[in-house]
C-alpha cells in the first residue's frame, strides 16, 4: 500500500486520529502527515481537521478490493493501482505483452480523459475508473455500436442492482434524469485492417460527483442517499461487459438495438448535434441496427455516425 492508501484506510473508520499517532504509525514527521492529508484533499477527499483531535474522514467509501474483483473474473488478470495517468494508458502498455483480455483499475487518475482530450474528473477512492482491454481483437463486425453496447451494459447493471432510472445518451454517456453519471472512452491501438487492441475505458461517479461547470452531474450515492460498495459493482460490471462484448463480436449491434431503444434518454426529443463546429437541430429518432444515430432534420432522416459528435437537448 502506498501512503495515500494507508492514510485513507486509517481515516476511513470515521474516528479522529491525531497527527502524532499517524506520524508514529507511518514513521514520518507530523508535518509530513499534514502534507499527506493535503494530498488526499487535493484528490477530492473531504477530511475534517479538528484542533486537539486530529483528522478524520466520514465519507464512508472504502478502497477497492482487487482480490475480490480478481476472484470474480474467472482468470482475467486484474491490475490495481492507487493512482495512474489514465487507466486506458496503462492498459495499453500492459496489453502489449498479453494475448488475453485484462482489467486495469485505479483509485485515482491524474490525467483522466474523455473524448477529444476533454478531462474526466475523479475523486480518490470514491468512483470507478477502469479499462477492460482486449488484445488481438477481431473487429470483423466493425466497431460502430461498441460504445453503445458498453453504455447498455452499465445502464442495465445500475438499473437492476440499484433500481435507478439510468439511461444512455448516444454515443457514450450514461445519465440519470439528464445528469451525467458515467462516460465511456473506447480507443483502439493497432492496424484497423487487422487485429488490434481494444481499450474500453469507463468512468462512473459512484460515491462522489465532481463539480463540473455548466453541466448537471450525478453519482449513484447522491441518487440513493447512501455510500456504495464499489468492489461489488466493479465485479458485476466487468462480468456483464465480458458477456456483452462477446455477444457484440459474435452477432453485431443488431442484437442490442431493442435494448438501446428501451434505455435511450433522448429518443423523440428535440436535440442539437454539434459536429466539427457545425450545429444541426432535429429530433432524435433512436439508432439503426448498426448503432448509427437517426436524426430527423426538417422531415429528412439523417444518419449520424460516431466520432467527434456531441448531442445536447435543445432547450432553446
Ligand atoms: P458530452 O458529455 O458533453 O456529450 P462527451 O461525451 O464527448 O461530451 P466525455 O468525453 O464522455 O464527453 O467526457 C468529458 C466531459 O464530461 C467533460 O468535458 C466534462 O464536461 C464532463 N465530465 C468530466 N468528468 C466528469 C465526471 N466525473 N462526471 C460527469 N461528467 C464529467
Amino acid at each position: 500500500m502506498d501512503k495515500d492508501q494507508r492514510l485513507f484506510e486509517l481515516l476511513s473508520d470515521g474516528e479522529f486520529h491525531s497527527g502524532e499517532v499517524i506520524a508514529n504509525l507511518f514513521g514520518v514527521t507530523r508535518s509530513r502527515v499534514w502534507s499527506l492529508v493535503n494530498s488526499l484533499e487535493e484528490k477530492g477527499v473531504v477530511v475534517s481537521r479538528v484542533r486537539g483531535k486530529g483528522y478524520r474522514y466520514r465519507g464512508g467509501s472504502a478502497l477497492l478490493n482487487i482480490e475480490t474483483i480478481s476472484d470474480s473474473l474467472s482468470g482475467t488478470p486484474a491490475y490495481y493501482f492507487p493512482s495512474v495517468t489514465s487507466t486506458n494508458d496503462v492498459a495499453k502498455e500492459y496489453a502489449k505483452s498479453m494475448n488475453r483480455p485484462l482489467l486495469v483499475t485505479s483509485e485515482y487518475q491524474t490525467g483522466g480523459r474523455g473524448r477529444r482530450g476533454r478531462v474526466w474528473a475523479s475523486c480518490y477512492a470514491h468512483n470507478l475508473m477502469f479499462t477492460y482491454a482486449i488484445p488481438n481483437f477481431n473487429a470483423s463486425q466493425g466497431l460502430g455500436g461498441l460504445s453503445l453496447v458498453v453504455g447498455i451494459t452499465i445502464a442495465e447493471v445500475v438499473r437492476n442492482k440499484y433500481k435507478l432510472d439510468a439511461k444512455v445518451k448516444w454515443p457514450n454517456d450514461l445519465l440519470i434524469n439528464y445528469a451525467k453519471l458515467a462516460g465511456i472512452l473506447v480507443e483502439i491501438q493497432g492496424d484497423m485492417d487487422g487485429l488490434y487492441t481494444l481499450l474500453i475505458g469507463v468512468g462512473i461517479n459512484v460515491n462522489e460527483k465532481p463539480d463540473i461547470e455548466d453541466r448537471a452531474v450525478t453519482s449513484l450515492a447522491s441518487e440513493l442517499g447512501t455510500t456504495l460498495d464499489r468492489t461489488a459493482l466493479l465485479a458485476e460490471l466487468v462480468s456483464a461487459l465480458q458477456e456483452n462484448v462477446k455477444l457484440f463480436q459474435d452477432e453485431g449491434f443488431i442484437v442490442f438495438s431493442e435494448r438501446w431503444d428501451c434505455l435511450d434518454a433522448f429518443k423523440g426529443m428535440d436535440v442539437q448535434l454539434e459536429q466539427a463546429g457545425v450545429i444541426t437541430s432535429g429530433v432524435a429518432c433512436g439508432v439503426d441496427d448498426s448503432g448509427v444515430l437517426l436524426l430527423n432534420v426538417n422531415g429528412q432522416m439523417q444518419q449520424v455516425h460516431g466520432g467527434e459528435v456531441t448531442l445536447r437537448l435543445n432547450n432553446g
